[in-house]
């Protein structure tokens, strides 16, 4: 297989960027990493694809309420790589490193910065865990965890297996999709274990479900490995019923429960992307028309800040005047979101 692209002078080679935009894409990937993994390149001609992969000279805008770091994990992080919100569960960011960098990710400021979280903060971590009784699930990020070798991945897996209130093992990762030849014979032994593994795979258009991402899947699933879907809304991708439609169907079809659709968060230079609250409703609107409960995800909002999830559901959040939210986070209480302008 060939290798990724990763400089602007890769898509050029390759035609996927106007050597007229060259030096503007280059502050562009100054600043925000490039990365084209070689299943996604094939798949580029689906507009769907190209949009969420290919840099932009707009995303030089940066709007003035867009963060470094949207969702507030820094507030929350008691050791290097590890973010505790809710009492039962923390996220461990193993690795900074992914198969894509996508345009839009609330990451975009850390991943690819560094590599793998280093022995000694991976010590820490598993020491705050295992001292720490109320925490029953690990959710692996970062970065995408599968981007590690299956060696690695394994001995962080059988680290976490041996700490006895653990009752959940779940993995965040795009790799089935993007990278799907990494879930290989050994990848596959690696994830098979005696404690549940939850597999949540972030997809965003149906056009990314190629057929060895469905035989990847496959091979997840008789591996016992149970799995879930994560989505972002984004304007000109997938903000259309009838492409998510297609896109819910087609993971309940590989045996993949969608979960989470995410509102656009905040992220540098992503205002493009970003649709209103409102027009993420009509669409749920739509789509509880036309789908079973099991092919139809939650929308949520990531509030700004730290307060958490919430779903965008009409007791949830209130829209006061246009495109000004109150939400109400877990705990009850309430937050005020506007619906940015568009860049
Ligand atoms: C999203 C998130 C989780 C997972 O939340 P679920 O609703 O269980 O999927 C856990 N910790 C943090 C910090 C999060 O942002
Ligand atoms: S794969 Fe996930 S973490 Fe990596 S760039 Fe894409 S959205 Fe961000």
């Amino acid at each position: 297989m060939s290798a990724a692209l990763t400089t602007i002078a890769d898509l050029v080679a390759e035609g996927l960027a106007d050597p007229a935009e060259a030096e503007a894409l280059t502050r562009v990937t100054d600043r925000f990493r490039l990365r084209l993994s070689p299943t996604m390149r094939a798949a580029l001609p689906s507009g769907g694809i190209a949009a969420q992969f290919l840099p932009q000279p707009r995303e030089l805008t940066i709007r003035p309420e867009e963060r470094t770091d949207p969702i507030g994990d820094r507030a929350f992080s008691p050791a290097p790589g590890l973010t505790h919100r809710y009492p039962d569960r923390v996220i461990l960011a193993v690795t900074q490193v992914c198969e894509v960098y996508c345009r839009f990710c609330f990451r975009r400021e850390t991943v690819g910065a560094t590599g793998i979280l280093p022995e000694a903060d991976l010590a820490a971590a598993l020491a705050y865990i295992a001292a720490t009784p109320a925490i029953r699930e690990v959710i692996l990020t970062g970065g995408d965890p599968l981007s590690l070798s299956a060696r690695r991945l394994g001995a962080v897996l059988d680290r976490l297996e041996a700490i006895p209130h653990l009752e959940t093992l779940r993995i965040h990762s795009r790799v089935p999709v993007v990278a799907p030849e990494r879930l290989d014979a050994a990848m596959i032994a690696a994830l098979d274990r005696e404690k549940p593994v939850h597999l949540v795979i972030h997809t965003n258009h149906p056009d990314e479900l190629t057929p060895e991402a469905c035989a990847a899947l496959r091979r997840l699933n008789r591996a016992g490995v149970a799995m879930f879907s994560q989505s972002v809304l984004l304007r000109g991708v997938n903000d259309d019923a009838g492409v998510l439609e297609t896109l819910f169907r087609a993971l309940l079809r590989n045996r993949v429960k969608p979960y989470y659709l995410h509102h656009c968060d905040l992220a540098e230079g992503t205002s493009h992307f970003r649709t209103t609250i409102a027009e993420g409703r009509a669409i749920m609107a739509e789509l509880k028309r036309r789908l079973s409960g099991l092919a139809l995800p939650a929308y949520v909002l990531d509030i700004p800040g730290g307060a958490g999830k919430v779903a965008l559901t009409p007791g949830m959040a209130e829209e006061l005047a246009p495109g000004a939210w109150r939400v109400t986070d877990r705990l009850g209480q309430a937050h005020l979101y506007h619906d940015p302008d568009r860049a």
